[in-house]
């Protein structure tokens, strides 16, 4: 729905949404049931359209526009088909799925009311009395057709239309509340500090130049310059302006989400009355010890579209900052599931804070929701150096052969497809094993086509097992379902597969694995963004800039943005250190680099962070160090820990402790991003190493590849990653005018020219 910042009290909606709207009802299913009929849904709606005669239409726009109480309601839509009959038309309304038909006796209501709605605005435009709408399902796997007709009158189908827009008007009426609120207190909004602070105001006016213009920007803004308010700031009044309806706040971590929630937090207090809504993954969220989305496993399913509208009218009338805190409560409160909850609050927000993936990741299928508003959306992507390896996360997919040698075995005899489509899928294992021999692996460059056609096979047959549910004992189900959406996975990525991919299978004792890795993800990542109005790319660490924009896929037009940093060059004592931390050298200094970071943490009382490029090396230095300093207080990162294990590291760093504490973590951890320890709480920061990533195959992967490309793949694979995790825990020491502190540089490369051009400006000497 398309809320205007009117005065013309004029609603915008789309036929799907309104009537999805006023219609919904049951219990969330499991989401395996659309997903084939999404992925198939083209292919065969075509297949249907292609048997019309002469003169039938297909894919017709149509637009009515409806006067209800005082609000005009201008409904657009496509009806599939438009089909000849008599001295009228008969719409035909495809629907593919992967339900059994073979019993179906009706037509489901939202899909009458869809077609309905169309009748009636093709009735309305060519003044006829009488209408056919037919209803037709097509079953994804078997090809199934079964079709449903009515005959309605345009007073019937008038009825029908203004029944479903009386539904949906309190709805409307109270976004066009909660917007002209919006719209009259972003005019009035000051900027919530008294001044900029240095650099802010260049940030904030690039963002607002940016998302006028329609473009991307790649920002490099340091830390102490608030980029969070430099960026929400702006956002807010382009919404104020009609540029925009929607603003995702997109980050890596929760942390950064809590800084955009008080950031709005700030702003309210200043007078800002926007709706934003925080997603958090659902495995977090859950009421229940274990996530199980169906009726009969969770309550909170059970009849969740029942409840759902008066959630969200109770939810939108009361709240404006939709926090998890506040979602989990109204879902409490309505007994519904609180991820399911917070999507669906989330299309009627104005700001959505969440992970990366919802926008990204090619398995979060939200996209349709926020389609017919994207032109009006910007994206902030924070902490954006993070979405290059992310991205390669969520592009690349693998699967081993283990889980299909265990549905071949679980599936003999109670389901003899599952057991031969998983047999077939084992058998691939079996051939692949032999041809690459045991330790080995290996490498081709197009998508393992026999594998997928396999796998299609494979979840043709789970969809209709877990769908019947006739056969599946509950302890076989997870593993089922789990192999089902990883098969899917597999299946999507490969047709995304072209040049920036490579495919390598590794087999070892036990098993074997197939990999399509994705090391080039920009294209990829420029795809997910495109149709947006805006993209903002921001942190700290964007640099190289060419680099980054290269990653993340930037257009020769896009603009970018550097913002100094507001510190001075004095509040750092930066020291480099000229020792070797290479593998084969860390044996031979292993004394002189405890005594530096003896030295270091000596000189003067206070708190100290020292990074390593691993855990090994950590433990070992760690060992040597305590030696000779017992005397001295210490913690240290420990693999797996959980929230409360890190919160215990971070609050131990106090500004009054008495003496000298030193905690020993690694780079590219959780303590060397993201944390903020202000003042005394940090006094001093050693960097062993230049942070490249641990060689491997997938690193020396995306080195050839970029080689290959007329890049320098060593750079692009090793040295900007890493020097970026360098960037980012020296980083950690001065988060304010006031801190000062040690910055100690642990490595001869950092004396190289290369090396030192990528250092922070203020890290120079
Ligand atoms: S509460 Fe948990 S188990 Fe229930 S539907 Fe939500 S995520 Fe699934």
């Amino acid at each position: 729905m398309v809320v205007p910042n009117n005065e013309d009290r004029q609603v915008k909606v789309s036929v799907r949404p309104l009537v999805e709207y006023v219609f919904r009802s049951g219990d969330i299913e499991s989401g395996f049931r659309t997903a084939a009929a999404l992925h198939e849904g083209t292919r065969i709606h075509q297949q249907v359209q292609k048997m019309y005669k002469e003169g039938d239409l297909k894919e017709v726009s149509l637009k009515t526009e409806i006067l209800y109480e005082d609000t005009v309601y201008v409904i657009e839509g496509r009806c599939d088909g438009l089909i000849q009959v008599d001295n009228g038309w008969m719409v035909d309304e495809i629907k593919s799925t992967s339900s059994d038909i073979s019993h179906m006796e009706e037509g489901h209501v939202v899909h009458w009311a869809q077609a309905q709605l169309y009748a009636y605005m093709v009735a309305k435009e060519q003044g006829l009395g009488q209408m056919k709408i037919q209803l037709t399902y097509i079953q994804v796997v078997t090809s199934e057709e079964k079709r449903f007709r009515r005959e309605l009158s345009f007073a019937e189908l008038e009825s029908v239309v203004m029944e479903i827009v009386s539904r949906y008007a309190p709805y409307a009426a109270l976004r066009i509340r909660n917007a002209s609120r919006r719209d009259e207190s972003i005019q009035s909004l000051p900027f919530p500090f008294d001044t900029y602070r240095e650099g802010q105001r260049k940030l904030a006016g690039a963002v607002y130049q940016t998302i006028n213009e329609e473009q991307k920007l790649f920002a490099k803004a340091p830390t102490g310059i608030g980029k969070t308010l430099s960026t929400l700031f702006p956002s807010v009044k382009a919404i104020g302006e009609g540029l925009l309806q929607q603003i995702f706040y997109l980050t890596a971590r929760t942390t950064t989400r809590t800084a955009a929630e008080q950031a709005f937090e700030l702003m309210q207090s200043k007078g800002l009355c926007v709706q934003t809504v925080t997603l958090t993954a659902k495995d977090k969220v859950c009421f229940q010890e274990k996530v199980s989305c169906r009726k009969e496993d969770c309550p909170f399913a059970d009849g969740y579209y029942d409840r759902l509208n008066g959630a969200i009218m109770d939810m939108l009338s009361s709240e404006t900052l939709m926090n998890r805190h506040v979602i989990e409560q109204y879902a409490q409160k309505h007994q519904l599931c609180p991820f399911e909850f917070s999507l669906d609050v989330a299309y009627a927000a104005d700001v959505i804070i969440c992970d990366y993936n919802y926008i990204f990741d090619p398995r979060v299928s939200l996209k349709r929701l926020f389609q017919e508003r994207k032109k009006k959306t910007v994206l902030l992507v924070d902490e954006a150096h993070n979405l290059v390896d992310r991205g390669r996360e969520m592009f690349s997919s693998d699967i081993g052969k283990t889980e299909f040698l265990e549905l071949q075995r679980g599936y003999k005899g109670k389901n003899d497809r599952i057991h031969e489509t998983s047999r077939a899928v084992n058998q691939y294992f079996i051939r692949l094993k032999k041809e690459c021999g045991e330790g080995k692996r290996k490498l081709w460059m197009e998508s393992p086509e026999e594998l997928i056609s396999l796998l299609d096979l494979f979840v043709q047959e789970a969809e209709r097992e877990l769908q019947g549910n006739a056969n599946v004992e509950l302890e076989s189900r997870p593993l089922l379902l789990d192999t089902y959406f990883a098969s899917q996975n597999m299946i999507r990525i490969s047709k995304l597969y072209d040049e920036r991919y490579v495919t390598y299978a590794e087999v070892t004792r036990n098993s074997v694995m197939i990999k399509m890795f994705c090391m080039d993800p920009s294209t990829l990542l420029a795809h997910a963004s495109k149709g947006f109005r805006s993209t903002i790319f921001f942190s700290a660490t964007l640099s190289p800039l060419h680099y980054y924009r290269d990653m993340l896929g930037a257009g020769e037009d896009d603009y970018s943005v550097t913002v100094p940093s507001p510190f001075h060059r004095e509040q750092l004592d930066v020291r480099i250190e000229p020792l070797s931390t290479r593998y084969r050298d860390r044996e031979k200094t292993k004394d002189a680099l405890v005594r530096l970071l003896s030295q270091m943490v000596r000189e003067k009382k206070g708190n100290y962070l020292i990074f390593f490029p691993s855990y090994q090396y950590l433990y070992d230095i760690y060992e040597s160090f305590m030696s000779d300093n017992a005397d001295l207080r210490t913690i240290v990162q420990g693999q797996g820990m959980t929230e409360e294990e890190r919160e215990a590291f971070l609050a131990s760093f106090r500004s009054d402790n008495s003496e000298t504490f030193i905690g020993f973590a690694v780079l590219g951890g959780i303590f060397s991003e993201g944390i903020d320890l202000q003042g005394d709480r940090l006094n001093g920061v050693a960097i062993v190493g230049v942070g490249l990533p641990q060689i491997g195959m997938e690193r020396d992967l995306i080195k050839d590849y970029f080689n290959g490309i007329g890049k320098n793949g060593y750079n692009y694979a090793y040295v900007f990653p890493g020097m970026n995790k360098v960037q980012q825990a020296g980083g950690r020491l001065i988060r304010s005018e006031q801190d000062t502190g040690i910055l100690m540089l642990v490595d001869d490369r950092f004396t190289q020219r290369q090396y030192q051009d990528l250092l922070p400006e203020e890290w120079k000497g």
